[in-house]
Order: structure tokens, then C-alpha cells, then sequence
């Protein structure tokens, strides 16, 4: 189950066992919670970036309707949480929780995919297209690492 885990969920993760050794912590992949456990808790590991935490299409009414979830703000790289907030504290959807910006998104447009980068973890949103498997900053990043040999031979007839 662990290896189907971004860095910030295996940590969120790990934390958890460790918080909680008697509990039972199921992973959600695909779902809102990321963890829920047999006590009825949920757990929702969220990478901050940009002073952000950033909720995509629906997913804090999921939370919310879930009940009792907790947000485990993780910054990249961190073993532990930064800061856990209670999901009812964002049932008015505020802007901030404390210093930190809350970016939420209502319900998903058709067509629209919700991606996450394999590189900086962010989340991202695709607009009337296919999965991408990088965000569009990292797919720059790469292209600019990928060395580039120009064809010294190229005649243009000058
Ligand atoms: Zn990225």
C-alpha cells in the first residue's frame, strides 16, 4: 500500500503508524480522505506550497461530508505535519486557516482532469485534456535539461 504513495502521503503515513500503532489505516488512492481509519477517522495529507494548501474539484465537500477529518499540512521533505486542521474549520471555505491560504475548488467542470506531478507533487488541473504525469512548470524544467544539438550542417540558402 505504501509504495502506491506520493513522498508527502508515506510521510503523513509513517507519522500516523507512528501516532496511532493500535489503529487499522486504510489508503485511499482514489478518494477523499487519503486514510481513514477503523475508529471512523479520516486523515487528508496535503503538500503546502506556496504558503498554499489547495483542495481540487469537490474534495473539501467530501471532506466535509465525511465528518471527522483532519487536515495534515505536510511541507515537502517534512516527517510530521506542520499543522493539522480540523476539516469543520473549513466548512465556510476561509480563504486562510491561520497564515496559510486555503485555494478550493467547487464542483468539476466535464472534461476537465485533475493531475498530480510525479515530480513536485503539486496538484494540478488539466483543461479539456488527457492525465499528464507532470505539472506544466516541471515539464519546462525538463525540457530544459534535455541537451539540445543543433545541426550544424543546416543549410537555410543564405
Ligand atoms: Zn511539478
Amino acid at each position: 500500500m505504501i509504495d502506491k504513495m506520493n513522498r508527502s502521503e508515506k510521510a503523513a503515513y509513517n507519522w500516523l503508524r507512528r501516532r496511532l500503532p493500535s489503529v487499522d489505516i486504510i489508503f485511499q488512492k482514489r478518494n477523499s480522505p487519503d486514510f481513514v481509519t477503523n475508529t471512523g477517522d479520516g486523515y487528508e495529507a496535503k503538500l503546502i506550497r506556496s504558503n498554499a494548501i489547495t483542495f481540487t474539484y469537490g474534495q473539501l465537500d467530501r471532506l466535509i461530508d465525511f465528518g471527522r477529518v483532519s487536515v495534515l499540512v505536510m511541507e515537502q521533505g517534512a516527517q510530521e505535519p506542520i499543522a493539522i486542521i480540523p476539516i469543520n474549520e473549513l466548512k465556510d471555505s476561509p480563504r486562510y486557516w491561520h497564515q496559510y491560504r486555503v485555494v478550493s475548488y467547487g464542483p468539476m467542470p466535464e472534461n476537465d482532469v485533475v493531475c498530480h506531478c510525479q515530480d513536485c507533487e503539486t496538484t494540478f488541473i488539466v483543461k479539456q485534456g488527457s492525465r499528464q504525469r507532470y505539472c506544466p512548470e516541471c515539464v519546462l524544467k525538463r525540457v530544459k535539461h534535455i541537451p539540445t544539438k543543433r545541426p550544424d550542417t543546416h543549410q537555410d540558402g543564405r
